[in-house]
């Protein structure tokens, strides 16, 4: 980036939501995993959109228009409701991220389905697992 810092983009051709990196167990905790974990300075992380009629950054970063059309956390209305800042936020995910890893290497294995309507919705093993 100008600023000397980096961007993390992943190339999507499918959908992909800024929503899934925020929250409890996130759905999609690739993009946080790696910001967390990178040893460079990262000020912004995107999906770079590539599907007919939809050719654009979606993302989070530091400061507005680091990435063209992406939001700084404190103006991005989904974000702004989990973290005031991208310190705020990357805080946020380590702790999480921290908390999931710990909990899978100790064995955690409880069913707790996140959205249980729409998580189990197609699948068939209510019989087995008791959601
Ligand atoms: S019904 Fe299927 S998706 Fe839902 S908790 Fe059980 S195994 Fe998981």
């Amino acid at each position: 980036m100008p600023n000397g810092s980096y961007a993390l983009i992943d190339y999507k051709t499918g959908q992909a939501s800024v929503s899934a990196w925020l929250g409890e167990r996130p759905d999609d905790p690739q993009l946080p995993l790696y910001a967390v974990n990178a040893g460079e300075n990262v000020s912004a992380v995107a999906f770079a959109k590539l599907r007919t009629g939809e050719m654009r950054f979606d993302g989070l970063a530091r400061n507005a228009d680091l990435l063209p059309r992406v939001r700084g956390v404190d103006t991005h209305n989904a974000a702004r409701k989990h973290a005031a800042s991208w310190d705020e936020l990357v805080a946020g995910w380590r702790a999480e991220l921290d908390a999931l890893g710990q909990a899978f290497a100790a064995g955690d294995s409880r069913v707790v389905p996140k959205h249980l309507l729409k998580t189990c919705e197609r699948c068939d093993l209510q019989p087995l697992c008791g959601a």
